[in-house]
């Protein structure tokens, strides 16, 4: 059976995309390994986990046989009044990766599911504990946290979609992007800043959200873990839910387990997400801690209010058993670190390239930020061609690639990178940046 690429342009939405300008998809025949194999036979190495979440790479034999196993026991069956090994297996894996103090576990059906639900949480918690004043979130710049309402309502106001929906939209507490770089001291303006929210904020904030150490499809922004720790100490004095969105860098990305793990601070709430199936299928978690939960239900409700048709799901369960054991194998940690040196000696070439801005590595994340938007049809033609796939956006092209991928494999995406970055057709503008 061949894509009908007609019918495609013709119906089908895909990711911030227009219907009536649809730019080029190409067609997917199988994916194996660190390969994505297109339709007509061409190979390319994949450059993108499929969006943080393929770390083990596609058809791991381990995870195709987890599923088929599963499939042939059960499906699904609803989480309500029912249970199952594979969700209280999975139960047990995850307490036993995270923070001792993190003990309850929601298992969502995606990524923004579980900012939703870890939201809802921390303004239960604060009605439960007699707080219900307090019922705004506040968040810092530059974020991306999902495209459901309330995950969209801690986005970045500019960049995320407020004004699209601003009369709709809960109006959140904005911080400024931290200045605090890695491996820094926590920098003055940082500090002060977040005395100043306090200040003016606290009274009515019930929780601050955050993706711990990388800001991720809000910017490939990476900060420094002295500001986690003074977020916490914040949080702590004035009361305030703190909780991390580890969706893109939960499962070993920058190099620790947990981003958290960098700063050695643990949050009240957790949400996990993309790699926790290692790209199979749509799972994700939020995990609290036992004052959050014991909170949740002192409030009105005396419950949590929150039950999604596929919350459980025992296949996605299954296959995300499978994955956290191939983590618990421990491969992950050397492998992130040889990504990460080989990107660093591979990528640094690139800032030399007049277009390019900054390039920057974290873990197995590497962001090359240009001067100028990149016409997206136009350098995912130029990454095609080179056999590789990178899809950038505005003025970031990034590459997080599958744990398992060989120095050969790597050389091809950093190698394309070079050449394609070098290239002006690939720039919105023609003209050469000032810099
Ligand atoms: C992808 C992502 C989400 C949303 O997850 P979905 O599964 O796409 O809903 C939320 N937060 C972060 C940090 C993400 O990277």
């Amino acid at each position: 059976m061949k894509t009908d690429l007609q019918f495609d342009r013709d119906h089908l939405w895909h990711p911030y995309t227009s219907t009536s300008h649809p730019l080029p998809c190409y067609p997917v025949a199988r994916a194996q390994g660190v390969h994505i194999e297109l339709e007509d036979g061409r190979l390319l190495v994949d450059g993108m986990s499929s969006w943080w979440s393929t770390i083990h790479g596609y058809q791991h034999p381990t995870l195709s046989a987890a599923a088929k196993a599963q499939i042939d026991q059960m499906s699904h069956v609803m989480f309500g009044g029912l249970t199952h090994a594979p969700a209280t297996e999975l139960g047990k894996k995850l307490l036993s990766m995270t923070a001792p103090a993190l003990n309850k576990i929601f298992l969502a059906d995606s990524g923004s599911v579980s900012v939703e639900v870890a939201l809802k949480m921390a303004l239960q918690y604060q009605q439960g504990i007699g707080q219900a004043q307090r019922s705004k979130i506040m968040t810092i710049r530059g974020g991306y946290h999902g495209d459901t309402f309330a995950a969209m309502s801690v986005c970045d106001p500019i960049n995320g979609m407020h004004s699209l929906f601003q009369d709709v939209l809960a109006q959140s507490h904005f911080l400024p992007r931290p200045q605090t770089g890695l491996n820094e001291p926590l920098h003055p303006a940082d500090e002060a800043a977040l005395q100043q929210a306090m200040a003016r904020w606290s009274d009515d904030t019930a929780a601050v959200i955050v993706e711990p150490m990388v800001q991720g499809a809000g910017g490939m922004y990476f900060y420094g873990a002295s500001y986690l720790q003074a977020l916490r100490r914040h949080c702590d004095q004035q009361g305030i839910v703190l909780i991390f969105d580890e969706i893109a860098t939960g499962f070993g990305r920058t190099g620790r387990l947990f981003a958290y793990e960098h700063a050695e601070v643990v949050p009240d709430i957790l949400c996990l997400g993309k790699a926790l199936t290692g790209g199979t299928m749509t799972l994700a978690a939020t995990l609290a801690t036992d004052a959050i939960a014991a909170g949740v239900c002192a409030s009105e409700a005396g419950v949590f209010m929150h039950g999604p048709t596929f919350m459980g799901n025992p296949l996605a369960c299954a296959v995300a058993n499978a994955s956290l054991g191939l983590l618990q194998q421990d491969h992950w940690q050397q492998q992130v670190t040889a990504l990460s040196q080989q990107m660093q000696t591979e990528l640094a070439p690139c800032q030399a390239l007049p277009h390019v801005a900054n390039v920057r590595i974290f873990g197995a994340i590497g962001v090359v930020e240009t001067h100028t938007a990149v016409d997206g049809a136009a350098i995912q033609q130029a990454f095609v061609e080179r056999g590789v796939w990178i899809r950038p956006f505005g003025k970031l092209v990034y590459i997080m690639p599958p744990y398992i991928m060989n120095p050969t494999e790597l050389r091809q995406l950093t190698h394309a990178m070079h050449q394609v970055l070098a290239l002006d057709h690939v720039y919105l503008s023609d003209s050469m940046p000032v810099s």
